[in-house]
C-alpha cells in the first residue's frame, strides 16, 4: 500500500474500525518504519483522545465515508464480520450507532456544537466569577476602611436619634477628625425620594458644615469626607436633613435625625 491509500485509512485505524485486509496492510505499512504515516497516526490518536473536548472540523475523504458507511450497512445486514470476532464492534445496533458519531465527529459537527456549548458555559462562569470578586473586594475595602476609622485614635462615634415623624429611625456616625473622612450607619431609614436626598451636617456654636449627600436606597454604608475650619469652633451635634438632590449649601429641610456630641 503506497502512503496515499494509507493515510487515506488511518483515521479509521486509529479508532480500530477498518476491515481486517485493511487493517494488516495499514499495520505492515507502519511496521515498515514509515514515519510520515507514524506521524499522522499519532495525530489521529490524539485527536480522539480529546474528544469530546475540541477537535478542529475535518472533512473525512468521500473514500473514507464510503468504505465505513459500508461497513455499517454490512454490519446491518448481520453479515459475519472480517474484523475482530466477538469484539464490541461485532454487534450492528453499537457499529453503526458508533459509525455516525464518528461520521458526526469527523465533519466536526458534533464536536464544534458542544465545544461552542462549553465554551460559552465556562465564559459565563467566568464572567459571574469574575463579578463575585468585585464585590468581594469592594465589600473587603469597606470593611477594612471602617475597621481603620473606628480604630484610629482621632475617631469620634456620633448616635443619631429618628426626630417627630421618624422615631424609628437612627443612624451612627464613625469621624475620623484627623483625617476627616466619616461612615454612616443607618437604621429604619426610609429611601430618599424622588429627587430628594439625605444631608449629614456638622453642627458647632457658629455654623453648620456639610458633610456630604447620601441615599440609603443607593449606598448601603454611606461615606464621605469633611473638613471644619478651626474658627468654626467645636462640633457639638450632627444631623441629618432632607435636602433636594444634589445637597444644599445650607439645611433647608427639618432634622430627621439628631445626635450631640
Ligand atoms: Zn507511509
Amino acid at each position: 500500500m503506497r502512503c496515499e491509500e494509507v493515510q487515506e485509512l488511518l483515521a479509521l485505524h486509529a479508532l480500530d474500525a477498518l476491515e481486517r485486509g485493511d487493517a494488516e496492510e495499514v499495520r505492515r505499512h507502519l511496521e515498515s518504519g514509515c514515519p510520515r504515516c507514524a506521524g499522522e497516526l499519532a495525530a489521529f490518536t490524539e485527536a480522539q483522545a480529546a474528544i469530546p473536548f475540541a477537535l478542529p472540523a475535518q472533512e473525512p475523504s468521500p473514500m473514507a465515508k464510503a468504505r465505513l458507511m459500508a461497513a455499517v450497512r454490512k454490519d446491518a445486514l448481520g453479515s459475519p464480520r472480517a474484523g475482530r470476532a466477538g469484539g464490541a464492534w461485532g454487534r450492528a445496533g453499537l457499529a453503526a450507532a458508533a459509525a455516525a458519531i464518528v461520521v458526526a465527529i469527523l465533519t466536526g459537527s458534533y464536536t464544534s456544537r458542544r465545544y461552542e456549548l462549553q465554551t460559552r458555559e465556562l465564559r459565563a462562569q467566568i464572567r459571574s466569577q469574575q463579578e463575585e470578586l468585585v464585590r468581594l473586594e469592594q465589600q473587603f475595602r469597606r470593611t477594612r476602611d471602617t475597621i481603620l476609622l473606628v480604630r484610629s485614635p482621632g475617631s469620634k462615634v456620633i448616635d443619631l436619634q429618628g426626630q417627630e415623624g421618624l422615631a424609628t429611625a437612627a443612624a451612627r456616625v464613625f469621624w475620623d477628625v484627623r483625617r476627616g473622612t466619616w461612615r454612616l450607619y443607618a437604621d429604619n431609614l426610609p429611601p430618599a425620594g424622588e429627587g430628594k436626598t439625605y444631608q449629614l451636617w456638622l453642627v458647632t456654636a457658629k455654623e453648620k458644615i456639610s458633610a456630604g449627600v447620601f441615599d440609603p436606597l443607593k449606598d448601603e454604608e454611606p461615606s464621605g469626607t469633611v473638613t471644619v475650619p478651626p474658627e468654626a469652633g467645636a462640633v457639638v451635634a450632627a444631623a441629618v436633613t432632607p435636602e433636594p438632590a444634589g445637597g444644599s449649601p445650607q439645611p433647608t429641610g427639618s432634622i430627621l435625625l439628631l445626635g450631640k456630641i
